[in-house]
């Protein structure tokens, strides 16, 4: 009895570290493959970078940005500059093996999910007259003229459920940021036909008297044959003078509405009482749907 209880503990001893070295040895395999498929065009373009906080990379092909472990940015920063089998050699790190298979797993998990790692770099000849190109070609600014919104949607990056980014904030962008921004956009387009401004937020409505500020500014700038503005918003602040003030600038408006198939799918098409019967989670979904609808009314 005792010796099958030893004969026990030897035997899950030695499958213990076998496992791990397999998993290890499988899992690099994996991403091996994975990695060799996908670049035979050549290594793709990313940028690394790092906030206090935490670590990033941005991916070229899918034009997304990912936040990554201190290990996966270490391994991704060798393997754009170091052959493949030596960015996988487990030596080179100070990781253990489990932040090592870890890390590969979700690596090689987010370029099956997401594509990630896939473009490669386009080779380009450089343009005698890059800088020329490059100081006359800006054709857009986008103004954050404030972090505040008068929403909360669940779903906004802003939300407090996502741990890794900024929340909604109290800040707003000072006007003679604006100005320069505008100058900068005005001193940098000679080289373009169309010039736009744009406004964003937080809920760029909220600053509607800036907003009109900064248009009238731009167009002691910038030839108005040639500007063109537009707005981002939750589109609830609109007024019948906002309307108008659009209309006479030639803003586009956009406006993104979001959630329940329900709200998308019937907005402005069926009376809102009956919307409110079918028990929508959130009141500001039908507050928007009023006032979209009555939005199309006054503008018909
Ligand atoms: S309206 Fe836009 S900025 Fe405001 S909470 Fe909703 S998603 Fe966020």
């Amino acid at each position: 009895m005792s010796a099958n209880t030893d004969n026990t503990k030897a035997c899950e001893a030695v499958p213990k570290s076998f496992d791990s070295e397999n998993i290890l040895a499988r899992v690099i395999t994996q991403v091996e493959r994975e990695l060799i498929d996908a670049w035979k065009e050549g290594k793709p373009l990313i940028k690394l970078f790092t906030t206090k906080t935490n670590h990033y990379f941005y991916d070229t092909g899918t034009n997304r940005i990912f936040s990554c472990t201190p290990f996966e940015y270490e391994f991704l920063k060798n393997l754009v500059s170091l052959p493949i089998q030596d960015a996988l050699d487990i030596r080179r790190y100070s990781y253990g093996p489990d932040d090592f298979i870890a890390g590969l797993q979700h690596i090689g998990n987010l370029m099956k999910d997401k594509n990630i790692l896939r473009a490669s770099r386009i080779h380009l000849e450089v343009p005698k007259d890059l800088d020329k190109l490059v100081h006359n070609l800006l054709g857009q600014i986008i103004l954050e003229t404030t972090e505040r919104c008068n929403l909360r949607c669940r779903y906004c990056i802003y939300d407090p459920s996502y741990s890794q980014k900024r929340n909604h904030g109290n800040r707003d962008m000072f006007l003679d940021v604006a100005y320069r921004a505008i100058d900068h956009l005005a001193n940098s387009s000679s080289m373009k036909e169309s010039i736009a401004v744009s406004f964003y937020g937080g809920e760029p409505l909220l600053r509607y008297p800036f907003i009109r500020e900064c248009v009238k500014y731009a167009k002691t700038k910038i030839p108005e044959e040639k500007l063109t503005f537009s707005i981002t918003t939750n589109g609830t602040l609109i007024t019948r003078e906002i309307a108008d003030f659009f209309s006479e600038n030639g803003f586009g408006v956009h406006v993104s509405i979001e959630g329940r198939k329900i709200f998308i799918m019937k907005i402005g098409f069926i009376p809102a009482e009956e919307v409110r019967s079918r028990k929508p989670k959130g009141e500001w979904n039908i507050s928007l749907m009023h006032m979209v609808k009555k939005i199309r009314t006054e503008l018909a």
